[in-house]
């Protein structure tokens, strides 16, 4: 998960009662980096205006600026009504990066994507149950499908990782190879990257990437 910096001033469209329109759509979209603020993915095909806290039909909460998120459909219908009282990413206050770690399994993409709340508090866990179910649940045949496509996404950016990885690595790549190398990582764990909690905490969890990046490491 991510932090996002909401803007303060909520689109005078939620005044009337709509918060469905572009004038919502232009903000919140480059807001969330285009991402879904659950599974972090980008180039949504699908993406979906999510009331944090669900509405149930109360027009405070339907309208409420900073109620809106920028969701995949796949991590909003797991989420649903059921998961509440969870870490706000917009909270200015709240490091949601510090409070839950991400991390890949190191081969198999059938095995579940690992989710671990680093503190007991109650938001902390709920979220990271949630996380784990929108990474991981193929509970339904069509839930199976968007698991299998939403793995090879991020199976796919895990190679090219590890190939920068290698490069660092490897005496046969010259310098300029190298800080290009360098270059690439830091971009992937910028907040604005697809997935960037997994490359984020795999350089932190990586000695020898941990040494490469430490100049640019600011989480
Ligand atoms: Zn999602």
């Amino acid at each position: 998960m991510f932090n996002v910096d909401r803007i303060a001033k909520a689109p005078d469209c939620l005044n009337s009662n709509q918060y469905n329109t572009q004038e919502v759509v232009d903000i919140l979209e480059p807001m969330f980096h285009g991402k879904c603020y659950l599974c972090e993915r980008d180039s949504l095909l699908d993406p979906e205006i999510e009331h944090f806290d669900p509405h149930k039909g109360d027009d405070a909460k339907k309208y409420d600026w900073g109620n809106l998120f920028y969701a995949c459909s796949r991590c909003n219908s797991i989420k649903g009504v059921a998961h509440t009282n969870l870490l706000d990413c917009c909270d200015v206050n709240i490091d949601v990066f510090k409070k839950i770690k991400c991390l890949l399994p190191s081969i198999i993409d059938t095995a579940d994507i690992s989710v671990t709340a680093l503190q007991d508090d109650v938001q902390s866990q709920n979220t990271a149950e949630l996380i784990h179910l929108c990474y991981n649940e193929k509970n339904t045949p069509l839930r199976g499908i968007t698991r299998v496509v939403l793995m090879d996404i991020i199976f796919n950016l895990h190679v090219e990782f590890q190939q920068y990885r290698l490069i660092l690595k490897k005496k046969m790549y010259t310098p300029s190879e190298k800080l290009a190398a360098k270059e690439r990582l830091t971009v992937m764990i910028q907040d604005d990257y697809p997935f960037a909690v997994f490359w984020k905490w795999h350089v932190l969890e990586d000695t020898f990437l941990n040494e490469q990046l430490k100049d640019v490491i600011d989480f």
